[in-house]
């Protein structure tokens, strides 16, 4: 157990804009950083593994982990549900990991609400055109749903006045290192190192 706990990071973006790529990425270089998998109603899609991009439960079991008040959050998203988790997300900061949540706009408004000391990030595309483009590419989605999720781009990116921080996704290289001067940024906090600063000043 460490002194320091970890700080709560929440990145959201329209769907397609690239957080899942960014946040690979940014896991991959900075491995100590903790994922917090959601649980989710939505069917897998194809390469998705259980239990490491989503714990894939039923309608019911969901309900049963509200019901439980297993969840840090949960909120709809088109045709599905989603949650975090809390048991997860308490342990790694507790163990003084970082921890990084992918979740939409009313979520992170929960978060927020319920953890003032979480830090937001808002993702966001270069252009609409890319957007779409970046969607169509990935191939994950029909027709109907890349017009359904658009439509839901333009809404959310009304909500980027919510967070704390706006990171452009227009290289991924570009976007990690924005969101590692954030963590930098936020490591520096008074809050955060006082007590250890003072410590070593012998204070
Ligand atoms: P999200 O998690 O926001 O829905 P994904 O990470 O699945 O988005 O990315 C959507 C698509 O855009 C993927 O095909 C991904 O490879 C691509 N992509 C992500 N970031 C970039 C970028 N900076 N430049 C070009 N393509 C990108
Ligand atoms: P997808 O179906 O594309 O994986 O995710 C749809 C949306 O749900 C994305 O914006 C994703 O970030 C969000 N999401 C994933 N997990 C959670 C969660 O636990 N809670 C909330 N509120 N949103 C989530």
């Amino acid at each position: 157990m460490s002194d320091r706990k970890g700080t709560l990071y929440v990145v959201s973006a329209p769907s397609g804009t690239g957080k899942d790529t960014v946040v690979r990425e940014l896991l991959r270089l900075h491995p100590e950083t903790a994922f917090s998998v959601s649980a989710t109603t939505r069917a897998p899609r194809e390469g998705e593994t259980e239990g490491k991009d989503y714990y894939f439960v039923t309608r019911e079991r969901f309900a049963e982990m509200i019901e439980r008040g297993e969840f840090l959050e949960y909120a709809e998203y088109t045709t599905a549900s989603y949650g975090t988790p809390a048991a997860a997300v308490d342990a790694a900061l507790a163990a003084g990991r970082d921890m990084i949540l992918v979740i939409e706009i009313n979520g992170a408004n929960n978060v927020k609400r319920k953890r003032p000391d979480a830090v937001l990030v808002f993702l966001v595309p270069p252009s609409f055109e890319e957007l779409e483009r970046r969607l169509r590419g990935r191939g994950t989605e029909t027709e109907e749903q890349i017009a359904a999720r658009m439509e839901k781009a333009r809404a959310e990116i009304l909500h980027m006045d919510e967070y704390d921080y706006i990171v452009k996704n227009d290289t991924v290289p570009h976007a990690v290192s924005d969101i590692e001067s954030i963590m930098a940024a936020e490591r520096l906090k008074a809050a955060k190192c006082i007590e250890s600063v003072k410590g070593g000043l012998g204070i």
